[in-house]
């Protein structure tokens, strides 16, 4: 991935994909002391970018340091980013992390990065998996309690739990997984959101000890503008066989169904289709408000 041709933003100039490079001693690699975002572009422009880069911002403040540019600046960077790759429907990953100046948990010393590189990228899930549904596992490593890590971070060292579960569940033949939380309360998959659907009303865990997704809260928005009830609630895994439809949300899986969780088979439907056109819409109407103005 970092031989490619393109151009990345790195600490305030654009440089060449291929020479982006940080330092071994980088104190965010050894102590992830890092925050990111994934931002979708649809027909050049990003989707909802200021909530992206305010998540951003609370991420860092969340892990003790600053981002060393105003909003205005990175959001600039980001569009022009996106212009001089000429990509027009793609994702864009911000970074921020310290640097090599101090090896030790104390990084006070240490210069505050941050990097914008973007790429074309249709579909997160392959999308004949996604038509039928995919394939969750339940995970075997659990979401930690909020009092152990600042959970609404969006921390690069959430994810080494989420590598390990996807890790799993693709080596036994499944898309994804399904990570409980430390009390045995379904949570979420590895970079989604998810939702169930019983008679025709929705149910979404409530989001206590991971992340509020900004889709997420799209997709509650769009099902209430349709008149669908939104129940957010703690859920448990031996509710798992009353859904009659699944999916995921996010800003790189969009709104994806889920034909299977373990034993249990869910069949993408009204509902869910109903959301994802709605989705699509919505992503695709911001473009098009813009173009008006
Ligand atoms: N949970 C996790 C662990 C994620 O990585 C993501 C993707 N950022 C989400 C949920 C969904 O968040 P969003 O809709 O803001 O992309």
């Amino acid at each position: 991935f970092d031989q490619r041709e393109g151009t990345i933003w790195l600490d305030g100039r654009f440089v060449e994909w291929k020479s982006a490079r940080i330092h071994v001693l980088t104190h965010g690699l050894h102590y992830a002391s890092c925050v990111y975002e994934g931002e979708r572009v649809y027909s050049g422009s990003v989707f909802r970018l200021r909530a992206h880069t305010d998540r951003l911002y609370r991420s860092a403040q969340m892990l003790d340091f600053a981002i060393p540019y105003a909003k205005e600046e990175l959001e600039a960077a980001t569009a022009e980013l996106i212009e001089r790759n000429e990509i027009v429907n793609g994702y864009v990953r911000p970074i921020a992390w310290r640097g090599s100046e101090q090896i030790s948990t104390s990084a006070r010393a240490t210069r505050i990065h941050v990097a914008l590189a973007c790429w074309s990228w249709p579909s997160y899930f392959d999308p004949a998996a996604k038509e039928k549904g995919i394939a969750l596992q339940t995970a075997k490593w659990r979401r930690p309690p909020p009092v152990s890590s600042p959970y609404e971070a969006k921390a690069s060292s959430h994810y080494m739990i989420a590598t390990l579960c996807k890790h799993q569940a693709e080596a036994n033949g499944f898309h994804d997984a399904l990570m409980l939380d430390w009390r045995g309360q379904i949570a979420e998959a590895t970079s989604a959101n998810i939702f169930f659907v019983r008679d025709g009303v929705l149910h979404t865990p409530t989001p206590d000890c991971f992340l509020d997704g900004i889709t997420r809260r799209t997709v509650i928005d769009l099902a209430r503008e349709r008149g669908i009830e939104v129940v957010e609630r703690p859920m448990f895994p031996d509710e798992l066989d009353s859904f009659s439809e699944c999916f995921l949300t996010g800003t790189a899986a969009e709104v994806c169904p889920v034909g299977r969780i373990d034993a249990h088979a869910y069949q993408p439907s009204t509902i869910t289709f109903d959301l994802m056109g709605a989705y699509s819409e919505r992503v695709n109407q911001v473009e098009g408000a813009l173009a008006h103005e």
